[in-house]
């Protein structure tokens, strides 16, 4: 038989993490449902102030979804995660640094954590708690979308309007995904996507 990854008992963090449009809440959505049909108790948080698609459901640009509990601040996942032996969270970017202390505790606790958000802000900077995170978890996967310029493989979020707030809710009417070379922090000018739906 082969080891374990882990013994049974002992908790770990992995973190899903890219530009917008990379399949981030698509993979914590599968890793979570996979959890689910091993009959694992499963938790899912998001930030109260992430109201786009529903209040109660993370929701993924493709429309995948599984039911949340919004919190306003870390301590809060403390406080209502019970006996969840699994925990995910979605725009965990949102969050403050308090959230490092929050999921390492969890995963100290015994559970397995999967946290999911933007590496970036739209300037390309390091994105609240994210960094942190990333080095503290015993699992890092970096998603990709594709540019919406020219097809390849894109880790940044181009902002489509001009606001200097770093958080701006929205999605493809305000964001799309660009590789390095065609993304620009200077420009919001609202380009006309031109991959993969326009074939003129
Ligand atoms: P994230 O949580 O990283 O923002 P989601 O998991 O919500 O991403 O959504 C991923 C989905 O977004 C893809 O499966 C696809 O349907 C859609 N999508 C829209 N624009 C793009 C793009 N430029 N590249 C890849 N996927 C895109
Ligand atoms: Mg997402």
């Amino acid at each position: 038989m082969m080891p374990r990854a882990y013994p049974v008992g002992t908790g770990w963090i992995e973190v899903v993490t890219g530009c917008m449009f990379s399949g981030k809440t698509e993979e914590l959505i599968r890793r979570l449902n996979r959890a689910r049909y091993a009959t694992q108790r499963v938790v899912m948080y998001k930030p109260a102030v992430d109201t786009r698609y529903a209040v109660d459901d993370v929701v993924s640009h493709s429309d995948a979804r599984y039911p949340c509990r919004p919190v306003s601040s870390p301590a809060e996942m403390l406080r209502l995660v019970g006996d969840a032996q699994v925990v995910g969270i979605d725009e965990a970017q949102f969050f403050d640094e308090t959230l490092i202390d929050v999921v390492e505790r969890l995963a100290n606790d015994g559970r397995r954590v999967v946290v999911a958000g933007l590496d970036q802000d739209y300037r390309g900077k390091p994105f609240g708690p994210i960094p942190g995170l990333m080095a503290v978890a015993e699992y890092v996967t970096k998603t990709l979308a594709v540019c919406m310029v020219c097809g390849s493989p894109a880790n940044r979020s181009q902002r489509l309007v001009q606001r200097d707030d770093q958080v701006v809710l929205g999605a493809s009417d305000t964001y799309e995904a660009r590789c390095r070379l065609h993304w620009d922090p200077e420009r919001f000018d609202a380009m006309q996507q031109s991959l993969p739906l326009d074939d003129s």
